[in-house]
Formats: structure tokens, sequence, C-alpha cells
């Protein structure tokens, strides 16, 4: 069978330059087009597991918790009490008789044995449809053992990976205010949407180092618990990936009047402007002079490092699917940056207005699509003929079974690709993916094939 478009599916599907911009997105996934979405309880994990001193233990069956750290894993430069997974494994029984006594018993265990800072309780779809009372149970364990123990509302069922990303900043948002802010810089942020999936907080966290600023909280990758409880002191919100941490970002305004602003650490330019519209934030003219000099340094060193890559890849095609728009912008510039030409371009999770800004950024042709599924991505890598697929874990099998090489850029990857460095990591792995002698064994499948 010849992969098709699905005709509910038209209008969120736009090519550029071929028709007026117009794109339906932001709706719930079209039945039976099984869609790159994950659950509800999937996005909250993807926002919250970084926490390394907390607990987290998934209250339901055994499946929702085989995410394990190994194959999703967020780098801890201290605890790794995140790198175990926990689960009430609610069977039969339960289902009939209640699960509370259960997760009762499993949350006083677990937290005498491994005394974390905080806990994290997650719902999943069976907890949501027996009704325990996630709540109340995580009240009484709380004042038993004096931490705060936390329920996220992430029963998979109740709508898609973005309502988990709100479930996930409620949950953290609970925990903010509650510490001291005595002692915090003046000059001081919090960064937002960055999960340290292969150690780059570090890298970021050195650029602000440099430029004269304090970091008061990861949120959350290599996050702490006491860091989240003081977050409310610092000046400024950092947000990457608008749509995990946004919501936290809106919350800590209304409530701290606390700023933000979203940024991108993803290629030269995006990251270069992320550090200058920080150093402009704080009007304070050292701190300026010192961005100019972090980002000529990182300059000086990646240009020349570039220039092989660049050379080899130049009129190479790139296709890009990923969760949130915000990493497409920069991604589709990087490919620029190393004279490709990306092609087609999508999210899981895109607004309108990040659509809007894509087709402006992109060229004659390309084809964007929100919330696509494996069908239709074959479909375009095969019409577009692609070097190169850029995404995530579920998208890796589509690429390979059509014989195109693929970059992990979600948040299986092992290897940082943030920051002026990253764009080095992330210009020898397309490098070594798109030259790699193994094509010539494997041909590609093209649409004529
Ligand atoms: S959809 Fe429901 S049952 Fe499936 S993994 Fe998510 S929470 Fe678990």
């Amino acid at each position: 069978m010849e992969p098709a478009i699905f005709s509910e599916r038209a209008d969120q599907i736009h090519r550029v330059g071929e028709q007026p911009f117009r794109m339906a997105c932001n709706r719930e996934s079209l039945a039976g087009a099984v869609s790159q979405r994950a659950c509800v309880f999937c996005g909250s994990r993807v926002v919250l597991y970084p926490i390394a001193d907390a607990l987290h233990l998934v209250h339901g069956p055994i499946g929702c918790a085989a995410y394990t750290w190994d194959i999703r894993g967020a780098l801890s430069s201290g605890p790794e009490l995140h790198r175990l997974s926990f689960s009430t494994d609610l069977q039969e029984t339960d289902v009939i008789f209640g699960g509370e006594k259960k997760l009762y018993r499993a949350l006083v265990e677990l937290i005498d044995r491994h005394q974390p800072e905080a806990a994290f309780v997650y719902s999943t779809c069976i907890v949501g449809i027996i009704g325990d009372d996630l709540e109340g149970i995580c009240k009484k364990v709380s004042r038993e053992k004096g931490l705060p123990v936390i329920p996220v509302q992430s029963e998979g069922f109740k709508g898609n990976k973005r309502v988990g990303y709100h479930a996930a900043c409620q949950a953290i948002f609970r925990l903010v205010g509650t510490g001291s802010t005595e002692g915090i810089s003046p000059h001081s942020l919090n960064i937002l949407g960055d999960f340290n999936l292969a150690g780059e907080i570090w890298i970021i966290r050195d650029y602000f180092k440099r430029m004269g600023l304090e970091v008061v909280a990861n949120i959350t990758g290599d996050g702490r618990v006491g860091d989240l409880r003081r977050a409310h002191g610092a000046a400024l919100n950092v947000v990457q990936c608008s749509g995990a941490t946004m919501d936290l970002a809106k919350m800590m305004q209304q409530k701290y009047g606390i700023p933000f602003i979203r940024v991108s650490y993803f290629g030269v330019e995006d990251m270069a402007e992320s550090l200058y519209n920080v150093a402009r934030f704080f009007k304070e003219p050292g701190i300026m002079t010192r961005t100019r000099e972090v980002v000529r340094e990182e300059l000086i060193s990646l240009y020349p490092q570039l220039q092989k890559y660049r050379k080899a890849l130049s009129g190479k095609k790139a296709a890009i699917y990923v969760g949130g728009a915000f990493k497409a912008f920069s991604l589709v510039k990087a490919f620029r940056l190393l004279g490709m030409q990306v092609v087609l371009v999508g999210s899981q999770t895109g607004t309108e207005e990040d659509y809007r800004e894509l087709e402006e950024i992109t060229d004659d042709g390309t084809i964007i699509v929100d919330d696509s599924n494996p069908l239709e991505l074959t479909s375009f890598l095969k019409e577009k003929k692609v070097d190169i697929f850029v995404g995530g874990v579920k998208e890796r099998p589509i690429a390979y079974k059509l014989g195109v090489g693929f970059c992990d850029h979600n948040h299986e990857r092992k290897e940082p690709l943030e920051g002026f460095i990253g764009m080095l990591y992330f210009a020898r792995e397309v490098y070594n993916t798109v030259m790699s002698p193994v094509w010539r064994f494997l041909p590609r499948r093209s649409a004529s094939h």
C-alpha cells in the first residue's frame, strides 16, 4: 500500500510558496492516524524526572513506567535518585479494590529507604478511572514524613503531551516559594526548559557564569528540590522549549512578578542572540561586555572547525520533526549554517504563530506539518529524497527503514547539542551520518522505487 495523507489532516500541512499560509494546529490527534505524540503522563515525566534528589513514583501498571532512565536519561552532577524507576505496579485486585493502600505503603517504604528531598507521585490512566485519592494520600504521607509529596495529575487519557507539561508545571509550582531567597544576587536567573540529557545545562550555566550571572535553579535538568523552592528569588526566568515550561514561567510571573524571556540554545545564531537578550535584560554594561567576550571567544574557536563539515554537506537535504516548534526554528538555521537545505519541518505541538514563523524562514517547496504520523512522514521523506532526518525515538525507525540517515535530537540522545560547542557536535554528527559509507550498501527508497 502506498503511503497517503489523510484528507481530514490536509489543513495541518502547508507547502511553502505553493499556497497562501493557512495551517490548522493545536487540535486533538486524528483517530486512526497514530500520532507521534506521547501521552499526558509521558509529557509530565519528561519535565519532572531530571529533578535528581526527588523520588519519582509512578502510580499505575508497570508498563507506564517503561521509559527508564537508561532510555531517557538526564545527567546529574550529584545525587542520582532519579535514575531509579519506581512503580506501584497496579494489578487486577488493586483496580477492583482501589490502589490507595498500596500507594501509601510504597511511598512510606521508599521515603524511609531513600530519604529524598521531595516525592512526585504520577497518576496514570487507570488511577484516573478507579479514582484513587492521590491528593489525600500525598498529604497524609507529607505530614507523616515531613517532606513535600506532590501529586502529578497526569492521567494519560486527559489530552496530549502538552497537558502533561502543564501538570508538571503545576507540580513544580507547588515547590516554588517554599524556600528562603536570602543571598540571591539581583543579577540572577532560572534556566527553564533544559533537561540536561547529555550535559547541556552545564555548558549553558558556564556561559551565564562567565557573563557574571547567578543561576538560582535549573528547571529541571540536574535539578534540585532545594533550588526549586527558592526559584522565586531569581530576577529572570529564561525559558527554552516553549512548550514544556512556559506555563510555569507564566505562573511565576503572575504570582511573583518574575519576567521571562524565550531563548534557544541550539545553533550559533540563536545561542548568541539568547545570551545577548539575557544581557540586555539586566541593563548592566559590565554584563554586556562580558557577554560579547563569551560569544567572541566561542566563535573564534568554532568557525574554523565548522568549515570542513560545511564543505562536505553543502547542498544536502534535511528533514526535521520534533516535539516543540521552537527547536525547529534553531535547527533550520543550524542546517543553513552548514549549507544544507531543510525540505520538511514539523512538530507535535506547534502553534499557528510557530508555523507562520517557520514559513518565513524556510525556502519555497518546504513542507511544514503539524502533529504528523509515520505514514505521512514516510511519504514526505520519499518525495523530498532527504539525506538526513532529525527527530526522536519514534522517528528513527522511519528513517532507517527508508535507508535515510538519522540524527537524534530528542530525549534519548547522548551527545550535547546545545551551545556553541553543541553546534560543532551537531555538525560532526550530521556529517558522520550523511557521509557514512553504509548508504552504498543500503540504497535509499525514493519515491520512484
Ligand atoms: S496512555 Fe495511560 S496507560 Fe498508556 S502509558 Fe500513558 S498513562 Fe500509562
